[in-house]
């Protein structure tokens, strides 16, 4: 594969470049040519793509605005025009455009995987975007049955107003679009693919649950409005510098095996903030850091990846954020590494789609990088992996003070966690303790208009004599066998059964969604099962119960009286049975 640029400086002069161009290739193998435009003009796109059809009738075409245009890893010109020849006769390509307008997400997704699976050749899928209204999660979780293998990569078209919603893309299969997107397969017997993904970006610190957000509206982290913690953690105001201060420390997730960023575009009046995509409830995320000298280090760390590929060119998707950062050096600088790999061609995108795992997925402030080749690799000579990360450079100041509060974090954080659950816990039986078990029975008591609740209270009958004949410890092997009964019960359904020790030998369970009958069957269960224990040295032991079901008009203390008064009752008519109140 080769590529060439072709200067756009208007429509005859480029004309007259294509001309010379088809003069020097009188015998043309199969070729394609990409716009990048950050003119969004429908005029100027056709004053690009009449002189290709008309110099050369039978290549393809495509491209989409951008933010930004990159040839061979350097800022080009407003409109740039790419051509890509391939050499070998075995390699293929196919251009094709899908109209939001004309099918559903759904629809177009099942026709892009069809048209893979009735191509077996291909081996990479390209697609460019324009931005498409709600999430594209469904356009990925549409693509999920492309076969395994298939490489997956693309950008979302752009203009230079990031945080506008402005763009299009073209292609000889459909003409200029704002709703569209169109997909390249490439593939062949001798065509390879490989496709990375950078960030730079490291998390940092805690990491927080999102308790509640609405599409790429966060409204959330722990129960904290999302805006709140920018402020306290990263001391970011709410002002006209919002999106220049958070670009530095964007949100990253674990999703699909993969990590993935989400960058604060906007805080609202009420502390939400509207993220770059969607970010689900129940995502744990931790806020990242982009440090200059950390991401060129872990960028030059993963081109040795595609240099070892030994491509004969690459495609570039670096989102319009990471322009932005890197505005006071080189919008280009990071790509350094990549620059003497192979020829390249890309643009700056608004969000950037990698099939990673056979999961696909849509990144922020992320680069892109597929590289292609035709024919077997020439042998690199390069250290292995594991040689390259042993051989780092020195690790920059800010990525070592990162290091070291994300570890106090997560130390401070598993601490905090042990902390809480010995708040909870009954040392010796691991069961709840009273405290806990009172404010499970009270919680409960509360929903009972919807759901029903029951208690099962329980005490070791004779247990002074088995102290007094047998010893301490032996008292307390028993209280913890028939603890371990009591905890398997409530393995079975946790969200059900609460087990607690409610002093000495006397336990309560707290059984929600549970009426009496079944509370009384579960009840006599542990009778059975404690009563079928035979101890080494005091042999069978057992235990009386009280069972009750509450009722709406139950109080906490009328409750717990009742079911107290039912264990009375079993001890005072014969002890070693379940009675029910
Ligand atoms: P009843 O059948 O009427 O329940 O008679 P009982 O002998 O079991 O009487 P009671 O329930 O009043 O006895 C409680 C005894 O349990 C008293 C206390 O010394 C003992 N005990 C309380 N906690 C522990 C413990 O953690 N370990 C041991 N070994 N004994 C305990
Ligand atoms: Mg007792
Ligand atoms: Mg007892």
């Amino acid at each position: 594969m080769k590529q060439f640029q072709i200067v756009y400086r208007g429509e005859k002069e480029f004309t007259e470049e294509l001309e010379k161009f088809r003069k020097n290739w009188e015998h043309m193998p199969d070729m394609m040519f990409q716009i990048f435009s950050e003119i969004l003009k429908e005029d100027t796109i056709k004053k690009v793509s009449s002189p290709i059809e008309k110099v050369f009738p039978d290549v393809p075409w495509f491209g989409c605005s951008t933010s930004g245009n990159l040839v061979d890893c350097q800022l080009a010109a407003p409109v740039t025009v790419v051509a890509t020849v391939f050499e070998n006769e075995s390699s293929r390509f196919k251009v094709l455009q899908y109209e939001y307008d004309e099918d559903s997400i759904e629809q177009i997704t099942q026709k892009i995987t069809e048209d893979a699976e009735a191509n077996p050749w291909v081996k990479a899928i390209e697609m460019y975007f324009t931005i498409p209204e709600g999430s594209y999660t469904r356009f990925c979780d549409g693509l999920k049955n492309i076969r395994s293998g298939v490489h997956i990569f693309g950008g979302v078209s752009c203009s230079d107003d990031i945080t506008s919603s402005d763009c299009c893309v073209f292609s000889c299969a459909g003409g200029y679009s704002e709703k569209s997107i169109i997909v390249v397969f490439y593939g062949g017997d001798d065509f390879y693919v490989d496709s990375i993904k950078v960030t730079g970006w490291k998390p940092l610190g805690r990491r927080f649950s999102v308790t509640k957000s609405e599409g790429s509206l966060l409204q959330e982290l722990d129960g904290i409005p999302a805006y709140d913690v920018y402020h306290k953690y990263l001391d970011i105001n709410n002002d006209e510098n919002f999106f220049y201060n958070t670009l530095e420390f964007p949100l990253l997730y674990e999703h699909n095996g993969t990590t993935i960023l989400r960058v604060p575009v906007a805080s609202n009046a009420d502390k939400s903030i509207l993220m770059s995509s969607d970010i689900d409830v129940g995502s744990t995320v931790t806020i990242s850091y982009g440090d200059p000298k950390t991401i060129v280090e872990s960028i030059a760390l993963d081109s040795k990846r595609i240099q070892k590929f030994c491509p004969d060119l690459l495609h570039i998707f670096s989102c319009a954020a990471r322009r932005t950062f890197w505005t006071s050096t080189d919008p280009t600088y990071e790509l350094e590494p990549f620059k003497d790999i192979a020829p390249s061609a890309g643009f700056f995108s608004h969000g950037e789609f990698l099939r990673e795992n056979d999961c696909l997925n849509q990144n922020n402030v992320t680069l892109v990088i597929a590289a292609m080749r035709e024919g077997e690799a020439e042998q690199a000579e390069l250290q292995n992996d594991a040689e390259i990360r042993t051989s780092r450079s020195k690790i920059p100041l800010v990525s070592r003070f990162a290091t070291f509060i994300t570890a106090t974090s997560l130390e401070l954080e598993e601490m905090n966690k042990k902390l809480m659950r010995a708040a909870v816990t009954d040392r010796m039986t691991e069961l709840y303790n009273r405290a806990e078990t009172n404010k499970r029975i009270g919680k409960s008591l509360a929903d009972i208009e919807s759901e029903k609740l029951s208690l099962i209270m329980m005490d070791i009958d004779n247990f002074k004599r088995v102290n007094d004949t047998y010893g301490h410890q032996e008292g307390d092997n028993v209280i913890i066998a028939l603890s371990d009964i009591l905890r398997n019960e409530q393995e079975r359904a946790p969200e059900k059964i609460s087990a607690g020790r409610w002093g000495g030998e006397e336990f309560m369970l707290v059984l929600s969604g549970t009426g009496l009958e079944e509370a009384a069957a579960v009840a006599d269960n542990i009778r059975k099962s404690f009563a079928g224990i035979k101890f080494t040295a005091s042999g069978s032991q057992t235990v009386s119960v009280g069972v009750t079901e509450a009722n709406p008009e139950d109080t906490f203390d009328i409750l717990c009286t009742r079911v107290d008064t039912a264990l009375y009752e079993a001890k005072k008519t014969g002890k070693n049975k379940v009675v029910t109140l």
